[in-house]
């Protein structure tokens, strides 16, 4: 497909710098312990699924916001490695880039702090003043690591000017406005958010009904990441269906969750299937699994192919 023909997938969301460190054990209060070294790697959901959806071919544009901190460099020159354009990113002053605070223990366990920084602070206005961007677009993908008040505001907007929305509802709030679900074509879950949307324990069971229930709310398509269980679809058009995982060697599921709604993303965007969309992104999910780390584990577009066979 020819880079014009391909429609214009806008990321709106968060943009993170992770700071890991591996140490012995997670220290516990009132100790001290050492790290081996510090790595600062680009992440934060908006900008992961951005750069996934670059990386295998997609027309994105990333909008967030940044800090006035030497931060900020890190997560953009990763996006624009990726072929993003960045030229929409806002840098809120007098304030910090978003970091999470990660130490990995020797059984690989993780103790995570995360400090939102400007993405706590990208606004109603901010979607206001780049309109333009929405207006450019055809399909909008959000995440929750924004205001969620700012996402419900811009999914409004897009829906208005009658643009694809998809929505990735990680991390699930307690409290999830009930209008957003009308505008949302597709939702992408994962089973622990689909059971905190649903109000429903033992999702696995429920699976036809707690997503029934968010078509009753208004979204047009469910899609269910159940890990090594595969993907649960619940299509207002396309009907139940559940797809099994590949068989894959595991090394880190980091950014699995964020490749496949990239994946769906460039998909629709190239203006395939449904289906043949969620195929494709259980394939890419399956291959980032085998692979360390968040940004970095995502394949290129040719070596998706070779998968692919
Ligand atoms: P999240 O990262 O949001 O928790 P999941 O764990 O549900 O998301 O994984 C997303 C997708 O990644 C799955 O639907 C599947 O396509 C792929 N995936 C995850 N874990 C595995 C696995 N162990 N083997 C194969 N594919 C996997």
């Amino acid at each position: 497909m020819k880079y014009k023909d391909k429609k214009k997938v806008l990321v709106i969301g968060s943009l993170n710098v992770d700071m890991v460190t591996n140490v012995d054990h997670t220290p516990v209060a009132g100790e001290t312990i050492l790290g081996d070294k510090l790595d600062l790697i680009p992440g934060g959901k908006g900008a992961n699924q951005a750069c996934a959806a670059g990386r295998l071919g997609a027309d994105v544009t990333m909008f967030g916001a940044l800090g006035d901190d030497q931060y900020a460099m890190i997560s953009k020159k990763s996006l624009i490695d990726s072929g993003i354009n960045v030229s929409y990113l806002i840098k809120k002053k007098h304030t910090g880039t978003g970091v999470a605070l990660i130490t990995v223990d020797k059984e690989g366990d993780n103790s995570i702090v995360v400090i939102p920084g400007a993405n706590a602070k990208l606004s109603m206005e901010d979607i206001d003043r780049n309109i333009v961007l929405i207006e450019q677009s055809d399909i909008v993908v959000f995440q929750l690591e924004i205001p969620v008040e700012t996402v419900l505001y811009a999914a409004r907007k897009a829906k208005e000017l009658n643009k694809l929305v998809i929505l990735d509802p990680a991390p699930a709030p307690p409290e999830f406005p009930m209008e957003l679900y009308r505008y949302v074509d597709v939702i992408k879950p994962n089973e622990t958010e689909l059971g905190i949307l649903a109000k429903t324990e033992n999702v696995l069971e429920n699976l036809y009904e707690a997503t029934e229930l968010l078509k009753d709310y208004g979204v047009k398509h469910v899609i269910v990441t159940l890990g090594n269980k595969g993907v649960y679809v619940n299509s207002f058009s396309q009907g139940i269906e559940q797809i099994p995982s590949y068989e894959v060697q595991v090394v880190d599921t980091t950014a699995a969750g964020d490749s496949f709604t990239a994946s769906l993303a460039l998909m629709l965007a190239e203006g395939k299937e449904l289906m043949e969309a969620v195929r494709y992104a259980n394939l890419v999910a399956a291959i980032v699994v085998t692979r360390k780390g968040a940004q970095s584990s995502i394949p290129s577009v040719d070596e998706v192919r070779e998968y692919e066979g």
